[in-house]
């Protein structure tokens, strides 16, 4: 058992036992919080890592995207860089696109190259393609490149087997499932050019999901989530590679409150008829009370969960 922060190198201060509970095996993981940087992470790496992540793990599965609806489209623009008049507004005020808005602020042209690391079945690079991009993927835990139109856009891939540059790479909810944070920092380092960004979405532990509901914070989500990142300690471990933190946008939603609820009554997040939030455990104004109480951490830096945006220096 490690009885050092992988991230910092501090002393724990606190131990955890959580089980696992997106699939309902319901066996016992340990994990810790370090006295120092304040990381919540797994005691002990499991050597049998794959066997948490089976063929219908959720990224792992379904198809790629349809073709987006003009809607889409047109909300995607106006996020991106407000084209699109009244009927862009209109049509992104329906459905909001964080995404491309994103990218626009960045100032991420569609030839730009792009790379999202753990991409899953590829469904992000999918989307980001429609919309003229030139995205690309790897998943570790694929078992086949995907295609689309031809071209591959998802390889079977980890980050020592790219070369980059690319002007965007992305973690989506991928980065705390990596065993080496300090390699895939590095890396990421490496594949990034000089005025390139790193974007992190991460769950993180410095949240009132975590106090709240401990072992039960359905975004701990042992033993898959290695690393529950401090809001500390991923600013420690970037500008330890090379990083300043630009910016950190809490994106949290109502999981935070209905998983964790699910898992404090000892409901599996796949049960039948478990899935999504239609659950009947919950009642409607229940629902969006969390979505409101959501977005009200989210704007207090709060929420369970982030997305860190690094530059290099
Ligand atoms: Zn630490």
């Amino acid at each position: 058992m490690s009885e050092t922060c992988r991230i910092c190198g501090g002393t724990p201060k606190a131990r955890h036992v959580a089980r696992e509970m997106m699939y309902g095996s319901r066996e016992n993981f340990a994990y810790f919080e370090c006295a120092d940087c304040g990381c919540l992470q797994i005691a002990e790496i499991p050597a049998d890592l794959a066997r948490h992540y089976p063929a219908d793990y959720y990224s792992l599965d379904g198809g790629l995207p349809k073709k987006p609806s003009w809607k889409r489209r047109l909300a995607a623009d106006w996020a991106y860089s407000r084209d699109g008049g009244l009927l862009g507004w209109a049509c992104h005020a329906l459905k909001p696109n964080r995404e491309m808005r994103l990218l626009g602020e960045l100032g991420i042209a569609r030839d730009d190259a792009i790379l999202d690391v753990g991409c899953g079945k590829g469904a992000r690079v999918a989307r980001l393609r429609q919309f003229g991009f030139r995205a690309e993927g790897i998943d570790p835990h694929l078992d086949a490149d995907v295609s689309l139109d031809g071209a591959v856009i998802a390889r079977r891939a980890t980050l020592d087997a790219v070369a980059g540059p690319y002007r965007l790479v992305m973690f989506h909810h991928s980065f705390e499932h990596l065993p080496d944070p300090h390699a895939a920092m590095a890396a990421a380092r490496r594949l990034v050019d000089r005025d390139g960004r790193v974007l992190i979405r991460v769950p993180t532990c410095s949240s009132l999901a975590w106090e709240k509901y401990g072992i039960d914070w359905v975004q701990l989500d042992a033993p898959r989530h290695l690393f529950l990142f401090s809001r500390e300690s991923l600013r420690r471990l970037a500008e330890g590679h090379g990083f300043r933190v630009e910016r950190i946008e809490d994106d949290s939603d109502g999981f935070q409150f209905w998983g964790s609820e699910m898992y404090r009554r000892d409901v599996p997040m796949n049960s039948p008829g478990a899935h999504a939030k239609k659950h009947p455990l919950f009642a409607a104004a229940e629902l969006d009370g969390w979505e409101r109480q959501a977005r009200e951490l989210n704007a207090a830096g709060r929420g369970d969960q982030f997305a860190a945006i690094l530059a290099p220096v």
